[in-house]
């Protein structure tokens, strides 16, 4: 089956008890087992069944096997939001001592957790700066690496051949943080990486009204995983959450296919714009990262970045008189979206952490949303007179 028809028929199909086509939203903390001897096989593993919504619920169930079938996991694990599923996975995997690797930036809450909580457990915690500083300097020491295809917020492109290359140096496992692109654009488990993870409060679900984490990989990796993160950190996805989740994969293609062609042609205006001092997005030509991604990917995203002259000020300025685009964090939503990562998302970073990571002062990213494109360069043009 193509993507596109997977997204539909996906979804374990009817209910068995009722032919609903729609997952019902099994909305019960706990699950009755009804005699003590089943109690006890339940709570030894030896018999399948529901016990307590934080270790497993039925819709929640539902689209975990949905996720598995279309990211080609054996597994995938649906959770409370995607920082759950950023700690869980390194609480999981890594112990005292040990050391991991990311390439910044990243998005701004894994950078804070990585290295203000993690190294407090007695992590070392390396940075590099692109795909080639790890390749090159990558300490053999490290078991883990993270890295995001395309970097929030500047949108730099990391090749995924050369993560598994710096990889297969030391034995690390990589994860790949693929909330910009989502599996419909872009599997990285079927071209060798160990985890795929996902904000589900992006693209995936689409609509700005959930937050979800979503954790893929192979069941030997997820195991530990799922037990650190439903039975310690306890950051379950509720049932609800999990209906809205999967209510809004399936319109996935759909919204990508819109939010990738708006995309191109709001960074076509923008790179003609003589106020517009640095457009960055990998779908241009002149774009460092362009053909990387053309070569492993196809498709460019739906995030657009550019720098105006003038720091903070400046890009105030001209954020205040946007009309369409509505002044928030977040991506992936229908709408478009736009923010200054400097003072906002990645305030948190000291200020040369930042311009080392690519994020100037200038900085402004545009998550660009479904509406007409020619609506959104209007919008674009008359703020970009002020
Ligand atoms: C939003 C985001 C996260 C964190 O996800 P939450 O659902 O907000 O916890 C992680 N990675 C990326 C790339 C994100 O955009």
């Amino acid at each position: 089956m193509k993507f596109k028809t997977q997204l539909l028929h996906s979804n374990g199909g009817a209910d068995a008890q009722t032919g609903a086509l729609t997952t019902p939203i099994y909305q019960s903390s706990t699950f009755t087992y009804g005699t003590a001897a089943e109690g006890k096989a339940r709570f030894a593993g030896e018999q399948p069944g529901f016990i307590y919504s934080r270790m497993g619920n039925p819709t929640v169930q539902a689209l975990e096997q949905q996720l598995a079938k279309l990211e080609g996991a054996e597994e995938a694990l649906v959770l409370a939001s995607g920082m759950a599923a950023v700690s869980s996975i390194f609480y999981a995997l890594v112990s005292q001592g040990d050391e991991i690797a990311f390439i910044d930036p990243v998005y701004g809450g894994t950078a804070a957790f990585l290295i203000n909580t993690l190294t407090r457990a007695g992590i070392k915690v390396s940075r590099y700066q692109s795909d080639d500083d790890l390749l090159e300097n990558i300490s053999l020491a490290t078991k883990i690496i993270l890295f995001e295809p395309i970097t929030n917020p500047n949108l730099r492109v990391n090749d995924y051949r050369k993560i598994k290359a710096a990889a297969a140096k030391t034995g690390a496992i990589t994860v790949c943080d693929n909330t910009f692109l989502t599996p419909y654009l872009f599997k990285p488990l079927e071209y060798g990486i160990d985890i795929v993870m996902h904000s589900g409060t992006k693209y995936l679900s689409g609509h700005g009204d959930i937050i979800a984490g979503v954790v893929a990989g192979r069941s030997e990796l997820m195991q530990p995983i799922r037990t650190i993160a439903l039975k310690h950190i306890g950051a379950p996805i509720g049932p609800q959450e999990a209906y809205l989740l999967q209510r809004g994969m399936r319109t996935l293609a759909l919204r990508m296919d819109a939010h990738l062609a708006g995309a191109i042609e709001v960074a076509e205006f923008l790179a003609t714009h003589p106020k517009v001092n640095n457009v960055i997005f990998p779908g241009l030509a002149s774009d460092a990262g362009h053909k990387v991604l053309a070569e492993t990917v196809g498709v460019f995203g739906g995030m657009v970045s550019i720098e105006l002259t003038g720091g903070f000020a400046r890009a105030a300025r001209f954020l205040d008189q946007l009309q369409l685009f509505t002044q928030a964090v977040s991506l992936g939503d229908l709408e478009s979206l736009a923010c200054h990562p400097a003072s906002t998302t990645h305030a948190a970073m000291d200020h040369a952490s930042r311009l080392a990571a690519g994020v100037s002062d200038d900085l402004i990213r545009f998550s660009i949303g479904v509406e007409d494109p020619a609506d959104l360069i209007a919008d674009l043009k008359q703020a970009l007179e002020f």
